[in-house]
């Protein structure tokens, strides 16, 4: 399969993945793609609040080349959670990401991967004050931990890269 075939059989499985979940964990499902949303958003306006967004305007997004496998089943479900998936990657527009255009990523921030959220470079590290980089960090820990709840909770690694996923999906 291509990159576009792999995306498309990903997200079909994703779709099913969420479909077979038992009626009796699925609170606790929707509990932890809805954690997983809210650590995100919480971590964006960390960014936010330190005037992160205007340094990576001007950076351009260098740490976005090269994103590719970024994205994971985990970031599927948490947008199924929400309604349904809008992105429509473009797998050859390397180097740069699949999943963005010429205005930036085209996923909303607290939809973004994981990968992309919890990456600040020294840059934008150097722009946090401590009590910033204190709550960030614990922040970081619990959307950890919370995805790896979410593996425990569908016995499966659902933190790899989709692409890779996907071709391991029958
Ligand atoms: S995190 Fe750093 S490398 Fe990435 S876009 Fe922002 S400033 Fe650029
Ligand atoms: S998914 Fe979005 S934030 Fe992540 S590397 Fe691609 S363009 Fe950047």
């Amino acid at each position: 399969m291509n990159d576009h075939e792999l995306w498309q059989h990903g997200i079909e499985k994703c779709r099913e993945l969420r479909d077979s979940v038992e009626s009796s964990i699925k609170p606790e499902y929707a509990r932890l793609l809805e954690r997983i949303i809210c650590c995100k958003s919480e971590l964006m306006e960390g960014v936010r609040f330190s005037g992160g967004s205007a340094i990576c305007t001007e950076c351009g997004g260098e740490c976005c080349l090269h994103g590719k496998y970024h994205l994971t089943p985990a970031d599927i479900l948490a947008y199924l959670q929400r309604g349904e998936t809008t992105i429509y990657p473009n797998f050859s527009c390397r180097p740069h990401c699949p999943y963005s255009n010429s205005s930036g990523c085209l996923m909303s921030g607290e939809m973004r991967p994981v990968t992309c959220i919890i990456f600040n470079c020294n840059l934008l590290e150097r722009s946090f004050g401590d009590e910033t980089k204190r709550a960030m960090g614990q922040l970081e820990h619990e959307l950890r931990q919370t995805i790896s709840h979410l593996n425990k909770l569908l016995g499966m690694r659902i933190d790899r890269p989709l692409l890779l996923w996907s071709s391991e999906q029958k």
